[in-house]
């Protein structure tokens, strides 16, 4: 079930030191992967160098095919792959699949967008002269994925790369480089080229610094914290390579007077605890009108105590573990910061010690203030602070009082007021009455220090092309 080794010029490699992965839910050790390096990483340019020209002069048509034959492997696989997944990262199976066909919606979308990169015709200042753009694609694209969504960060990001032209290298996670690999082997059964897509497993900062460093390397693309993002944007700068980045986020969820208050708890409830508050959308704040807290809280509550917590391959779970002792560690830190300024623990507060696994229980904090960590640190954990306001000018300059710009979520069916909020809040998506707007057809990103550029949707291939411009004299 487990591929043990790397993907790199068509071939699987295995190395003699490696890294152990965990499963979360049980703290078993499920396998190991290679533990890659400069060597390694220097072997994956080259050969995404070398497939870089017969790959790129493909048609569209044809990079489109192979992606489509990926993709319908995938659906075949559906099943084994959501496992891997569960088994490494924790989600509960149905949220495993719905990540697999919501990552196969990324391939199935550029497959067809592959085929729509358009070029331009301008009018010239000079009656011999033509003006013509061309997009290009940009060269070697690496990528470094997170842990959070092991199978989507990955096909958001090569699904394009290779549908403009481009060839890859990944590194995934080392927490959840299962499922990655098993991807890159669907992807090589599907007749993807040799060099056209790379993976290797191995130490970070080390494979980071030769792709950073590295000519060849046009593009470098990440997901993951905004501390790692800086870095790579740094190194990258060396070379001037192209950057897009998702890194972190702190989603205010603002629950207005003329809220449906049902569809506000609902809405919550899936940014909240989807993969157990582990992505980087989730809700991390709720601004709840005083007028309405009560009833707000009271209907939430009641929802969060019922969520099931427990191993993900069990029936009727819904919220996993977290991926590790240190995601359990902020978890309490910030409750018990939170506790000691003033706030309440209306729900869950402790780790859930009957479990062999690391467990956290669904909690929500009330009477929540701005200077507790939760209200401005990520906790990406299964934690809901819920504070309250007066005016929506109150709510909405304490919600664009952070560095970060991912993701908000906004509750009222009161529509001049839901447009007011919208167009005021600095961030790059805006969930209005809707706890789930990711989409593989709408641009994800964020503002200010949530990232650089966008994935998905027809914004998102941009980020694999370069603009030529040819002059011609006639
Ligand atoms: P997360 O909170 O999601 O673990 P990280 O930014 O630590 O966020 O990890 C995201 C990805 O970045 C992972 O693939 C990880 O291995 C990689 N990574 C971690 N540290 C570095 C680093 N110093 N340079 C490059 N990549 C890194």
């Amino acid at each position: 079930m487990y591929i043990e080794k790397m993907y790199i010029n068509g071939e699987w490699l295995t190395s003699a030191d490696t890294i152990e992965v965990f499963n979360p839910a049980t703290k078993e050790k499920i396998g190991v992967v290679p533990n890659g390096g400069q060597r390694e990483a220097e072997l994956a340019v080259s050969a995404a160098f070398s497939a870089l020209p017969s790959w790129s002069k493909r048609t569209a048509a044809e990079r489109s095919k192979y992606l489509m034959k990926w993709s319908q492997l995938i659906d075949e696989n559906l099943n084994t792959l959501a496992e891997i997944m569960t088994n490494e990262q924790g989600k509960p199976l149905h949220e495993a699949k719905g990540e697999i066909t919501y990552a196969n919606d990324y391939i199935v979308w550029y497959a067809e967008e592959a085929k729509r990169i358009y070029g331009e015709t301008i009018p010239a200042s000079h009656p011999n002269k033509r003006i013509f753009v061309q997009k290009q694609p940009i060269g070697v694209v690496a990528a470094i994925t997170p842990w959070n969504f092991p199978a989507a960060m990955i096909t958001r990001k090569i699904a394009p790369a290779i549908a403009a032209g481009c060839t890859t290298v990944l590194k995934p996670s080392e927490e959840t480089p299962f499922t990655a690999l098993k991807l890159v082997e669907l992807a090589e059964q599907a007749g993807i080229p040799k060099g056209v897509i790379n993976i290797i497993t191995g130490d970070a900062p080390t494979i980071a610094n030769v792709w950073q460093s590295d000519r060849r390397v046009r593009k470098l693309t990440f997901t993951g914290s905004t501390e790692v993002g800086k870095i790579l944007m740094r190194g990258a700068a060396e070379t001037v390579k192209k950057v897009s980045l998702e890194l972190g986020g702190h989603a205010p969820f603002i629950v207005t007077a003329n809220a449906d208050i049902e569809k506000a708890v609902d809405g919550a409830i899936a940014s909240k605890f989807r993969n157990a508050g582990q992505t980087c959308v989730c809700t991390n704040r709720i601004y709840v009108d005083k007028s309405i807290v009560k009833e707000f809280t009271q209907k939430f509550t009641e929802k969060v105590s019922c969520l099931k917590v427990g191993n993900g391959l069990d029936e009727g779970v819904v919220i996993g573990p977290l991926i590790n002792q240190e995601a359990m560690d902020k978890v309490n830190n910030h409750i018990e910061d939170a506790i000691q300024k003033g706030g309440t623990v209306y729900v869950g507060g402790n780790p859930l010690k009957e479990l062999d696994g690391y467990f956290f229980e669904p909690t929500v904090i009330t009477d929540a203030t701005d200077d507790m960590f939760c209200m401005y640190e990520e906790t990406f954990g299964p934690l809901a602070p819920i504070t309250t306001f007066d005016t929506i000018e109150e709510v909405v300059e304490r919600a664009n009082n952070t560095p970060y710009g991912l993701a908000a979520y906004v509750f009222t069916e009161n529509i001049k007021e839901a447009i007011q909020i919208a167009e005021s809040l600095e961030y790059g998506i805006i969930g209005l009455n809707d706890g789930t707007p990711s989409a593989a057809q709408a641009p994800f990103g964020g503002f200010k220090e949530s990232g650089l550029g966008r994935e998905g949707s027809h914004f998102g291939i941009e980020d694999y092309l370069e603009i030529k411009y040819i002059s011609l004299g006639l």
